[in-house]
């Protein structure tokens, strides 16, 4: 048995289960050749989708910058708040604010000079000299190396030069200090191109050259609010104020289009007033919270676009200015845009990226808020997922292939047809595997049925055979005595001869049984006599003991169509083993006939040892001998009986059962049809 099962285990599961591991490699192989295709194609999509979506993203923060450096303008597009900070967050637009613009203390001079400016002061101040004290101003001008103190004493020579009526010579000095030191601030920190401005303004004015004075004027008020001069939010209120009273004063003598350019001024004035107060507040309260997070997302030198509320169309841009020498951060340039446009653009532009290359996208912020997708996305995978880098560290774009690729479909379609061949090999391997177990087990059953066959037999033929030969040998050397003897003797031969008959008939109806090849002659049979006459050879069987025989018949004769040599058989078989099996001083047996409906039933009832329950099936198999046969010691057989019974009832299209109850007895039933059609009639 184990035998077989290797060979088969080699020649079948073996070659199989290989050649199934290698269809499993294959599509394993194939699947991850597919998955990584599909997952450059996706890699591609990804890549493009980011580089759109980054390209509109950094035009949006060019187009911040660009609108910085311009001077303070109400209209610009898309921004609603825009401000610069200084590396040490000092606000630098719209106002300026910081420790450099606060009063400075003034430039050392040293002692000499300061000899010299005294008596310069003496002689303009004290003896109003001013000549003298014009030329000592310009000597010291000249003198000084610091152009703070340059600027100051050409600027009181010049002032020396009007008090003395020289106002020609005085403007042009005050022109060449302006074109020399205008961006130089004085100790309040005003530059002095302001200050002087202000005072070829005011000369103008006494010259009465009041168109002049007004031009003057409305220019260096335009190139304040441009940002041309670099002073503190207090100084720029001052001048403002004052630039504002001296033209209000010379109203009546500006033209129209000086009254327009007026009003102008003062609008953007009073725009950046309110700019400067947002300004202020954005610092004090949001910035603090602003700056901590581009601190955790180290975007201290990288742009960053901030949602602060729910709200996505509302975006703050925190871009750092980077030195282009140093490459370290100079400060912040931090606009409120609407993003509206910008995630229509996107999605515009990532949707037909997706819709090129058939894939599903989606773009998310923080997690759960999908901006934009591509495709129901609950219904695909999104394999490939990636951040928006430099700007976006909260939203997330996944890009996914969409199921429905072809090359795929062909993939899981070739995929399921290999594991249907996988299953159904398997199948024919167990169905085989069954087979095979079943059939080696009948073998094995029949060859153990074989040699407890051969076993029974020899035993069976040894006992009357020597038996016999005891007999030969006594008869052969005359050691009888008496007649009688001799007469018993011979008995006994024949007795023994017939035993090894039944015994032999038994082993030939027996194999001509299991080759089936009983040559069964049907012909109308009288079964009472059949059964009387089976009585009596019974009876004959066991001429020592007592039989106790009954015979009950429905009718007589009683004609059916059989083999009568094989029911003669059956019947035989019955009667003997209700003999067999009661004990010797119990034997009452009973036979009765009768017809049921159109069957005929024959049954033989003993009050023997009875068949245990779970015994009853058993003992119509071939070579099963019961526990009544162990326990009972006149029995002999070889377990063949009952079977050839019921082979040969059944081959007469009858059949046979059994009730039996151990201690008190036991009844056979044949049933056989009337009419006698046999299996093999
Ligand atoms: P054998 O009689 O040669 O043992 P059988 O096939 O005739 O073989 O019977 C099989 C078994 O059935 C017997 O060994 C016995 O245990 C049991 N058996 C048959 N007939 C009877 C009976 N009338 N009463 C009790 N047991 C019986």
């Amino acid at each position: 048995m184990a035998k077989v099962l290797v060979v088969f285990m080699v020649g079948i599961i073996i070659p199989t289960a290989f050649l199934a591991y290698l269809g499993i490699l294959s599509v394993r192989e194939e699947t991850r050749l597919l998955a990584a295709e599909s997952e450059e194609r996706v890699g591609k999509t990804l890549r493009a989708m980011q580089d759109q979506a980054v390209a509109i993203l950094e035009a949006s923060r060019k187009y911040v910058e660009t609108v910085v450096p311009s001077n303070i303008n109400p209209k610009r597009a898309g921004i609603s708040f825009l401000i610069i900070l200084d590396s040490e967050h000092h606000l630098v637009y719209p106002i300026r604010e910081g420790p450099e613009q606060e009063e400075r203390s003034l430039p050392f001079l040293q002692v000499r000079f300061h000899q010299s400016q005294l008596s310069a002061e003496r002689a303009e101040l004290k003896d109003h000299d001013y000549a003298r004290a014009e030329e000592e101003y310009r000597a010291l001008a000249r003198q000084v190396p610091l152009p703070y103190w340059k600027a100051k004493f050409l600027l009181l020579a010049a002032n020396c030069l009007v008090k003395q009526g020289a106002e020609d010579q005085a403007e042009a000095l005050y022109q060449e200090i302006l074109s020399r030191y205008s961006a130089e601030p004085d100790e309040r920190g005003r530059p002095f191109g302001l200050l002087i401005a202000l005072q070829i303004m005011d000369l103008q004015i006494q010259e009465d050259r009041r168109s002049l004075a007004i031009a003057t004027a409305l220019n260096v008020y335009q190139d304040m609010l441009n940002g041309h001069w670099k002073i503190s939010w207090e100084n720029e209120q001052y001048f403002a104020r004052t630039l504002q009273d001296r033209l209000a004063e010379l109203g009546g003598s500006m033209s129209a289009a000086d009254h327009h350019q007026f009003s102008v001024l003062n609008s953007s004035w009073r725009f950046k007033e309110s700019a400067a107060t947002q300004a202020r507040n954005f610092v004090a309260s949001r910035w603090g919270e602003i700056l901590s997070i581009v601190m955790r997302d180290q975007a201290t030198t990288r742009p960053l676009l901030i949602f602060e509320s729910p709200d996505i169309n509302r975006g703050l841009w925190v871009i750092p200015t980077i030195d282009p020498l140093t490459g370290s951060r100079i400060g912040w340039v931090i606009a409120e845009i609407s993003c509206r446009e910008i995630w229509a653009q996107i999605g515009g532009t990532l949707d037909e990226l997706a819709g090129a290359s058939h894939a599903a996208y989606r773009l998310r912020l923080r997690e759960t808020n999908i901006l934009k997708s591509h495709q129901d996305p609950g219904n695909h995978y999104y394999p490939l997922s990636s951040y928006i880098p430099v700007t976006f560290p909260n939203v997330s774009l996944e890009v996914g292939q969409l199921t429905d690729m072809p090359v795929q479909r062909l993939a899981s379609r070739r995929r399921r047809i290999y594991i249907s061949v996988v299953i159904l090999a398997v199948c024919v391997i167990l169905v085989a595997l069954y087979a095979t177990w079943h059939a080696v087990t009948r073998e094995l059953q029949l060859t153990e049925l074989k040699s407890r066959f051969v076993a029974s037999v020899s035993h069976e033929l040894k006992t009357p055979l020597s038996i016999i030969g005891l007999i030969g040998q006594r008869l052969k050397l005359g050691s009888h005595r008496t007649k009688e003897q001799v007469g018993e003797y011979y008995g006994i031969l024949a007795e023994e001869t017939d035993r090894l008959k039944v015994l032999i008939d038994d082993v030939l109806d027996f194999s001509r049984l299991l080759e089936n090849r009983q040559p069964y002659r049907m012909e109308p049979t009288d079964l009472s006599v059949l059964i009387s006459e089976s009585i009596d050879r019974c009876r004959r069987m066991h001429p020592e003991e007592h039989l106790d025989i009954a015979f009950q018949k429905s009718e007589d004769p009683f004609r059916v169509k059989m083999d009568r040599e094989a029911i003669g058989r059956v019947i035989l078989n019955l009667l003997d083993n209700a003999v067999k099996y009661s004990p010797a001083d119990r034997i009452h047996i009973t036979v009765s006939l009768k017809r049921e409906d159109r069957d005929v039933v024959l049954s033989v009832a003993d009050e023997g040892l009875g068949i245990a329950a779970e015994e009853q099936e058993l003992i119509f198999e071939r070579f099963y001998r019961g526990m009544s046969s162990m326990s009972h010691q006149k029995t002999n057989g070889v377990g063949l009986g009952l079977s050839i019974v019921e082979q040969i009832v059944k081959a007469h299209n009858g059949s046979i059962s059994l009730k039996s109850t151990p201690g008190s007895g036991s009844v056979f039933s044949v049933r056989l049809p009337a009419n006698g059609d046999s299996a093999l009639g």
